[in-house]
Order: C-alpha cells, then sequence, then structure tokens
C-alpha cells in the first residue's frame, strides 16, 4: 500500500535544498515554536505524515485521499482538523510500511534499491554526509522510522523540508550502499528485472541499461543510464526518473558493478548503422 504523502510526487523538491533553504529552516526554527496548532502538529508526526498536506491541499489526489479518510471515519460534517485527530486514533488507514520501503515504491524511484537498515545504523557508514545535509539527525530518524517528538514543534514547512532532506540523505547513503556487495546484489536483481529501462539505441537490441552519475557532487546534474553494450550514456525514458539527482548514484556503479559481475558484460557493439542517399553511402569530406 503506497503513503499518498504528497501529490506531486518526491521529485520535484528533490535537489532544492540550496543555501537559501537552509537560511529558511534556521530562520523558521528560531520563530516557530509558538505558531503551530497542536492538532496539526500531532497530525503531522510520526506515522500519520501521509496527512501532512491534507488541511492546506484542495485539489488532485490529495483531496480524495481526504474524502476517504472523512467517510471512512464517519465524521464528514465536522472540521477537517477534528477529522485528521479521529483518524490518527482509530489508526484504521495508517500502513506499516517503512519509509525507504514507501519512498522506493514512489513514481520515478524505480531506479533506487533498498538500503538495508543496518547499513544506515552504522555511523562509520555515513561518514561526512550530516555536513552535507540539512536536518541531517531529523532525516536519519525519518529515514529509519524512529518515533520522535521533533514533528510537535514543526510547521507543515518544517515537515517537509525535513522529508526534503531525507531524500537527500537516502540518495547519499544509497551511493555508497550499491559500491557494497549487498547493495550490489541488490542492484543486480533489479537490473535482471529492466528496471533501468534498456538501451534506446536500435542496434543494442534492447541491451538493459544501468544508472549511472556524471558526478559524484549532489545537484551537478541528473542521473543517466549506461549501456554496457554501446558504452554510451543516455537520458531515462521517464520524466520523473530523469529529475534524480545523478550522485545518487554516482560515476562509479555501472563500472564496478560489471566488474563484479562481468558474465554480464555484453560482447560490444559492433553493427553501426549507415547513412545512405538512394541506397548510396555519403561520402564523408
Ligand atoms: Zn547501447
Amino acid at each position: 500500500m503506497q503513503r499518498d504523502r504528497r501529490a506531486g510526487g518526491v521529485s520535484g523538491s528533490k535537489v532544492e535544498i540550496g543555501s537559501l533553504e537552509r537560511k529558511r529552516i534556521n530562520d523558521v526554527l528560531h520563530k516557530q515554536h509558538d505558531k503551530s496548532s497542536p492538532v496539526i502538529s500531532r497530525v503531522l508526526n510520526g506515522k500519520a505524515k501521509e496527512y501532512l498536506n491534507v488541511p492546506s491541499a484542495s485539489s488532485g489526489k490529495q483531496s480524495g485521499r481526504f474524502v476517504a479518510a472523512v467517510s471512512n471515519n464517519k465524521c464528514s460534517d465536522e472540521e477537517p482538523e477534528t477529522v485528521c485527530e479521529e483518524s490518527d486514533v482509530s489508526g484504521s488507514d495508517i500502513d506499516e510500511t517503512s519509509w525507504i520501503s514507501w519512498f522506493c515504491s514512489l513514481k520515478g524511484n524505480e531506479f533506487f534499491c533498498e538500503v538495508d537498515d543496518e547499513y544506515i545504523q552504522d555511523d562509520f557508514n555515513l561518514c561526512g554526509l550530516s555536513s552535507q545535509v540539512p536536518y541531517y539527525d531529523y532525516a536519519l530518524d525519518l529515514i529509519l522510522d524512529v518515533e520522535t517528538s521533533h514533528g510537535d514543534m514543526f510547521t507543515e514547512e518544517q515537515n517537509e523540508l525535513v522529508e526534503s532532506a531525507a531524500e537527500m540523505l537516502y540518495g547519499l547513503i544509497h551511493a555508497r550502499y550499491i559500491l557494497t556487495n549487498k547493495g550490489m546484489a541488490a542492484m543486480l536483481d533489479k537490473y535482471k528485472n529492466y528496471d533501468f529501462g534498456r538501451c534506446p539505441r536500435v542496434y543494442c537490441c534492447g541491451q538493459p541499461c544501468l544508472p549511472v552519475g556524471q558526478s559524484d557532487i549532489s545537484r551537478s546534474s541528473a542521473v543517466k543510464i549506461y549501456c554496457p553494450k554501446c558504452e554510451d550514456v543516455y537520458y531515462p525514458r521517464s520524466r520523473h526518473q530523469g529529475n534524480i539527482d545523478g550522485a545518487y548514484f554516482g560515476t562509479t556503479f555501472p563500472h564496478l558493478f560489471l566488474m563484479t559481475y562481468p558474465h554480464l558484460k555484453p560482447h560490444k557493439a559492433s553493427q553501426r548503422y549507415t547513412p545512405r542517399v538512394f541506397g548510396f553511402k555519403l561520402h564523408k569530406p
């Protein structure tokens, strides 16, 4: 079951935490405590986060879900906040999917494998990331589904920033994880399932591709797919996938992958397209 947490999916907000946002986070953090309504805060806390946008969203998917939540709880004539509180108490519509499973199941996130909790819990593997990701501790708690009380003091906007930070943190952890044996095995399953798409080049005959970044520094460029047959890179087929940061996969992954599983490396593409005019090859100047 998927959490309809945000109508627009995740990729839209992914690469947006710049220095401006960092400043905003700090500003808001210092101002904020007295503003948040207790009911909203409670709804925003923990497992009920799928209702994050409900009070403010007025159209689309969120709205549909909201209506469903209302009718489930049989209090459609009450205020939205009250309804949310009701559903928070009953818990009837809340699933137990981990944040990681939920995140990987989002549209456009098909390239991500699920990183082991154990890997994330080992501080050694996260070395250096705390300085790159704002809201680091909160983001980490969110990824690991650690129940905290920080939702009580955060506004909706802050919660969204934490979620963006969690996506970024997960991406950066993911880039490291897929270079480990376990991570590579998880990516192998996805490769066999054609999750990364196939090479669009005709003479590659549907060769499955692997995700690659053109840089290891986040926010440099979006993810591409690498074809092991023609040894070239292409844009992913889906626009949603094309919005994902290439640094969440890194420049090394596909090549280390093919060194680890050499039997998967196809013969180099030998056939080339020949342009012809009325059947004659073109003269090259
Ligand atoms: Zn190719």
